[in-house]
């Protein structure tokens, strides 16, 4: 069995981007807007702006208020998007019942979109120009492409259709020529879509509800959930059950987060670029 180290591949990401960096001629900046006090949010905030300044990137946070009102944070946003010091926007998730998502998330700038999931990034990436790709599932490609897993002709199984991991991922693995299936949850019968799969990918938000029966000997597991049971982190996939029948696994911690953060990286590298080419 194969361990898909997320954290291995990241170090990989950087160093290329550092020598990116260094080519650039500006110092990205990315502002990340965290509105409320969710410590889950807090924790991933500090992980992200952590590293722009392991990197030598320009990361910030703005902290809002859990009263902050719609008008106040898409005023935040049009201020950011003029803002030409500012190469990357990203709104952390989620928000405040009382805010509109999708509306605060269309107001992002498409060029300082560094999440990848405003209208014209998700429009790009199904028409196969993607320009911002969505972190977590573009993490998932690199991942499977250093580890040698190939993708072309795989039957891919996703268990999850949310717009910030199950579509897009659903989509890049059918850009790199997979078979894709997307599960949900009125999907009947799960287990014989998810024993099909030679690519699982589970992205469904349930601690360790792919046990071994759902899984074909063999297949690549790519855990995408994040959950905190006891004070351990675990994921969607029952990991000691499933490990030993798969050909390779993605493990909770130091699977797919680390890619997550080091794709946001690259894209906020790939925005400031884009924003000089302008
Ligand atoms: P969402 O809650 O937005 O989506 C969950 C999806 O799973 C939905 O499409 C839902 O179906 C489906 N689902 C739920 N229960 C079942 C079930 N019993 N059978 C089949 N499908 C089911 O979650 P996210 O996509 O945002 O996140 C998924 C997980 O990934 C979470 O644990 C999250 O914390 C983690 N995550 C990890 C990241 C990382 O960097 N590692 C980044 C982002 C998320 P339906 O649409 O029908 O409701």
């Amino acid at each position: 069995m194969k361990l898909l180290e997320g954290k291995k591949v990241a170090e990989f990401i950087y160093s290329k981007l550092l020598l990116e960096l260094s080519l650039l001629s500006v110092v990205p900046r990315m502002v990340v807007v965290l509105v409320g006090k969710d410590p889950a949010s807090q924790t991933y905030v500090r992980s992200k702006t952590k590293k722009c300044m392991d990197l030598g990137i320009r990361g910030e946070t703005m902290e809002l208020p859990d009263s902050t009102s719609e008008a106040e944070l898409l005023g935040k946003i049009r201020e950011l998007n003029e803002d030409k010091t500012v190469h990357g926007i990203l709104v952390q998730l989620p928000l405040p019942s009382h805010i509109n998502k999708t509306r605060i998330v269309r107001e992002i700038h498409s060029l300082k979109d560094v999440d990848g999931l405003t209208p014209e990034n998700t429009g790009r990436l199904w028409q196969g120009d993607a320009q911002l790709v969505p972190c977590t599932p573009a993490g998932i490609i690199e991942m499977l492409k250093f580890y040698g897993i190939p993708i072309e002709g795989a039957r891919a199984v996703v268990v999850g259709r949310s717009e910030i991991v199950g579509k897009p991922i659903a989509n890049l693995l059918l850009g790199h020529q997979a078979t894709v299936t997307i599960c949900h949850s009125k999907t009947h019968h799960l287990a014989e879509e998810t024993k099909r799969a030679d690519i699982l990918i589970a992205a469904m938000g349930k601690a360790k509800f792919i046990g071994p029966e759902m899984v074909r000997d063999g297949a690549t597991v790519i855990d995408v959930g994040i959950h905190r049971i006891n004070d351990k982190l675990c994921g969607d996939v029952d990991f000691e059950k499933v490990a030993p029948k798969v050909g390779a696994i993605s493990p909770v911690p130091g699977g797919v987060g680390p890619m997550t953060i080091a794709m946001l990286m690259k894209n906020l590298v790939t925005a400031a670029k884009l924003q000089q080419e302008k």
